[in-house]
């Protein structure tokens, strides 16, 4: 989210700097790795107008950088047709290209993928290459004048009248008109403070590490990305509460139960996989996804930073703008948030969704 709010804010002419605790490509956050889901279907409209808006400017991001970021495969959404079906809804709703489908053509589309009671199909979905999607935002950034700059952790943060004061372990100090925070699972850490804190509002963020797994498969890249909904072939108890989600990519078929893992300190995590979980999703694997060789998966880990309502977090408070709470499905739309930063950072109104200090909807 910070290396999009670089490229939309340095694009808009400004002088931008990007602060990065580690390395280029790091794995130590939400952001790595090969893949992650691309869809605009989602049953609250709000999310699908989100979804609609960040397409264009993936486009250009890969017009200025010349990097393939985004392949639409299409998605299969199935589960109990009360959720298929408000999907679809949702999609023909505002205007976009979607098909009910029944198991069976299902399995005869993508013989890899055994579907529920009810499924859907939506063709603007696919995959997101994440590794290529960060690098190309600071790319672009770079290009647009931004000093993008990996190896340096911000350690404080404070309001000076109308400016900000950024303070770095090697102890630099930077003064500028306007800060973004964007640091995922670090946010409550880095906006702590009490009464002296940078901005108020900041809601209890849930940290956690989760645990998808490739298994490999003929053609991975020919998948749609799928998402399992719980409550009629899937339960919606135990690590399928909140259903099962997956996609092909050049490491293989990714699957992952949504949002299950432990809370961890992001700096004191254990990142060896659980055994359990990774038995689990091999016979979620063996059941669900028959194209894939269910023996062989090979898990990795990752953060989700949750909000109560699974809303983010994008807000402004005098010269500090926070980007986070980005609850496991933010990163379709990172190219859309980098602009709604750039927005805020300008002076223009945000989601009041987003806003910090909000009264969060009814917890999903
Ligand atoms: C397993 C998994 C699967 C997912 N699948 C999907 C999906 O299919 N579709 C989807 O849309 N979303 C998905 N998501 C969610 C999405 O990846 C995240 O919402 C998104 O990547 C969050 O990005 P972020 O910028 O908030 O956090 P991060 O990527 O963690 O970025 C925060 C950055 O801040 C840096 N930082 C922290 N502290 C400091 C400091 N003090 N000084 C300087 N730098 C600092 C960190 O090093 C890090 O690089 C998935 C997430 C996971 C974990």
């Amino acid at each position: 989210m910070g290396s999009a709010a670089a490229w939309r804010l340095a694009s808009r002419g400004g002088e931008v700097t990007l602060l990065e605790r580690f390395g280029p490509g790091h794995d130590r956050g939400s952001s790595h790795g090969t893949s992650r889901i691309f869809r605009l279907a989602y049953t609250d409209p709000f999310y699908v107008d989100l979804a609609v808006r960040s397409l264009p400017l993936w486009r250009r991001l890969e017009e200025e950088t010349g990097r393939q970021v985004l392949s639409l495969t299409g998605s299969v959404d199935h589960g109990p047709a009360a959720i298929t079906d408000a999907l679809y809804e949702a999609l023909t709703a505002s205007g976009r290209p979607a098909e009910r489908l029944v198991p069976e053509q299902v399995a005869e589309r993508w013989p890899g993928l055994r579907a529920d009671t009810g499924a859907v199909f939506h063709p603007e979905a696919g995959r997101l290459h994440a590794d290529e999607a960060v690098a190309a935002f600071q790319q672009a950034a770079r290009a647009h004048g931004a000093d993008v700059r990996h190896g340096v952790r911000v350690t404080g943060l404070s309001v000076l009248g109308d400016g900000v004061r950024v303070v770095t372990e090697a102890n630099e100090e930077w003064r500028a008109d306007a800060v973004v925070v964007a640091v995922g699972g670090w946010t409550a850490a880095l906006l702590a403070g009490g009464a002296s804190a940078p901005v108020s509002g900041v809601p209890k963020l849930r940290v956690t590490q989760e645990q998808p797994a490739h298994f490999p498969a003929a053609d991975p890249l020919s998948w749609p990305s799928f998402i399992h909904h719980p409550g009629a072939g899937l339960p919606a108890t135990g690590r399928t509460t909140d259903g099962v989600y997956g996609l092909g990519s050049t490491d293989g078929v990714k699957a992952g139960f949504h949002g299950i893992g432990p809370v961890v300190d992001p700096d004191h995590r254990d990142r060896t996989p659980d055994l359990a979980t990774v038995r689990a999703l091999a016979a979620y694997a063996e059941r669900w996804l028959p194209g894939v060789d269910h023996t062989g998966p090979e898990p990795l880990t990752c953060l989700y930073t949750t909000t109560a309502d699974h809303d983010f977090l994008v807000d402004r408070q005098g010269p500090v703008t926070v980007l986070g709470g980005c609850s496991g499905h933010a990163f379709k739309f990172a190219s859309v948030i980098g602009e709604l930063a750039a927005s805020l950072v300008h002076g223009e109104p945000g989601p009041s969704r987003f806003a910090l200090g909000r009264r969060p909807r009814t917890a999903r």
